[in-house]
């Protein structure tokens, strides 16, 4: 089955206009790479799917919710959509456990209990359930990134959209990142991912989509994406 359908969709930032008229079906369990030169759109568009951007034209259905609607429908099925941030976005404050259950207690009506333990959980499939009390300050960047994507499990999404997970990062610590997102793709979870690891793309994608200017260019299976002319 079809969990994202986009029909029509423009974004523009001003006069300037960032997405033309994309169309793009996202089944269940596909994982999708979104690559393309500096500015061609990919962010905007995965910040659209989730609604952190507005759509002047066109749809965005979601579980077959119309997402652009911002109504009941909209809001529940957004909340089978995660995301991971190129800066981690934890809440500098609060400390790893609490990162992670905030959420769940406050959005899913968790119990504390039941929340910290999901938590431990996951923590525990990134490799971070020793440093539940840490601070974000406290981890280096690759454990924050690991952090910041069990605090997305957290709520359990059925759609993880990821903008450039690992740009920010230390060379060194770009490969734990990523082997947590393999692990991830062999769960059989629906991602779309802005990257520039084409490594990863090759290893997991099953579709390459590359933008240019707004437009998308090519949609291909990896083996086509990087054969060699
Ligand atoms: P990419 O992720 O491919 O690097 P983006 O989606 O971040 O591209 O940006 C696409 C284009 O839209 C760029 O030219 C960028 O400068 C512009 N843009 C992105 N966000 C905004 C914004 N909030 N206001 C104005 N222009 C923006
Ligand atoms: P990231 O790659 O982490 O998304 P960016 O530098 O692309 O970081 O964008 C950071 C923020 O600035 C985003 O909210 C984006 O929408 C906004 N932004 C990007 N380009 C522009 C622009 N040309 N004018 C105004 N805001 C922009």
């Amino acid at each position: 089955p079809v969990v994202i359908q986009i029909r029509g969709m423009n974004k523009w930032y001003g006069s300037y206009h960032a997405l033309h008229d994309i169309d793009l079906d996202v089944r269940q369990g596909e994982r999708i790479i979104l690559c393309g030169p500096s500015g061609s759109g990919k962010s905007t568009l995965i910040r659209c799917i989730n609604q952190l951007e507005q759509i002047e034209q066109g749809s965005i259905h979601i579980h077959g919710a119309d997402v652009t609607r911002q109504d009941k429908p909209a809001q529940v099925a957004l909340r089978d959509v995660g995301m991971v941030f190129q800066h981690f976005n934890l809440f500098p404050h609060m400390t790893v456990l609490d990162n992670c259950t905030l959420a769940p207690m406050s959005v899913k009506g968790m119990s504390r209990r039941q929340a910290e333990e999901s938590a431990r959980e996951r923590l525990e499939k990134v490799g971070m359930a020793h440093l539940t009390g840490q601070f974000p300050t406290q981890l280096s960047g690759g454990q924050q990134q690991r952090v910041a994507i069990a605090r997305t499990l957290c709520m359990d999404p059925k759609i993880i959209l990821f903008d450039e997970p690992t740009a920010a990062l230390d060379p060194e610590m770009v490969k734990e990142v990523l082997d947590v997102m393999v692990r991830l793709a062999n769960t059989g979870i629906t991602m779309l991912c802005v990257t520039h690891e084409m490594g990863f793309a090759r290893q997991m994608a099953e579709r390459v989509l590359f933008l240019d200017q707004g437009v998308i260019l090519e949609d291909t299976p990896p083996q086509d994406f990087f054969a060699a002319p």
